[in-house]
């Protein structure tokens, strides 16, 4: 955190972890979105699947990585306390994570920025995370997290398009066929170096001040390709497919009961439907 940041007046942090362990692993889990398009009456991170809400499926991943990290929950104005529950519940015993909770912003830059002000000053790597890809297998944060220690540099995972992807006009008519073979989807975590990535949102929060709102962009690494930095690609995985709307929790619901997804089995009743034990009723 620099110098002139205040602390967010509600930042609050739970420690889970010896003292002995100096974590240079951050991970800011966005969690902030109001989720219009899903129509639920909670924010998206609070609707349930599987039994507990979307962000305990992320809080749940994270913390079981075998590594000593901060956690930085970005969550809405008002849900601290709920989300610092339910981290308290979910971090598996023996875990070397320490979690924080800060609340977001109206965008989602302006969410990862306040995470960002959140890191201890011990963090060198930060994975950045959207809380609305609960299913999003570890071996996906270690697969981006090796290659940004291997380059130094923004890395985010990927998947094929499968659709054809057409060009099309304002009046709706087709102009070309994009060649989808050179195309990615691209997922969270998106990994970075700490320097690099609070470095790009200075500068992109520096522009946004000088140029009015603009075109706000849609992830990190389009924060960090603005500010000139070069971003890798790695095999992303269709299970963190993202949940927008009501038939993307449909699916996922779906892909819990058919396979071993991101398992997990919390201390207290509350959200102990785990994925098998929904699938063995
Ligand atoms: O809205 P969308 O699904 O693209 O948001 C992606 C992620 O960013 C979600 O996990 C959401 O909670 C988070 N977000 C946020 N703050 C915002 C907007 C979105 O933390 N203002």
């Amino acid at each position: 955190m620099s110098a002139d940041t205040p602390v967010r007046a509600d930042t609050s942090v739970t420690a889970r972890t010896s003292l002995h362990h100096v974590a240079e692993l951050g991970v800011i889990l966005v969690a902030a979105g109001r989720g219009e398009r899903l129509g639920a009456s909670l924010p998206k991170a609070f609707v349930e699947l599987g039994g507990a809400p979307l962000l305990a499926h992320g809080i749940h991943t994270v913390t079981s990585l075998p590594h000593p990290g901060q956690l930085v929950l970005v969550v809405p104005e008002g849900h601290a306390g709920e989300a610092l529950a339910l981290a308290d519940e979910l971090v598996p015993e023996g875990s070397q994570w320490q979690v924080s909770v800060v609340p977001g912003g109206r965008e989602r830059h302006e969410s990862v920025r306040f995470g960002i002000e959140a890191l201890h000053d011990t963090i060198k790597t930060v994975l950045v995370h959207d809380a609305a890809r609960p299913l999003t297998p570890a071996a996906v944060f270690e697969r981006v997290l090796d290659r940004v220690h291997q380059t130094g540099e923004a890395v985010v995972p990927g998947v094929p398009v499968a659709d054809t992807l057409k060009q099309v006009d304002d009046r709706g008519t087709v102009i070309s066929t994009v060649d989808r073979a050179s195309l990615v989807a691209v997922q969270t975590p998106q990994g970075f170096t700490r320097e690099e990535l609070a470095a790009a949102h200075d500068s992109a929060q520096a522009r946004a001040v000088t140029s009015g709102a603009g075109d706000a962009p849609t992830d990190d690494a389009e924060v960090v390709q603005r500010f000139g930095g070069t971003v890798h690609v790695v095999p992303g995985d269709p299970l963190a497919h993202k949940v927008t709307t009501p038939a993307d929790l449909v699916m996922l619901e779906g892909t819990l009961l058919h396979s071993e997804a991101n398992s997990f089995a919390p201390r207290s009743g509350r959200h102990s439907a785990t994925p098998q034990s929904r699938a063995a009723k």
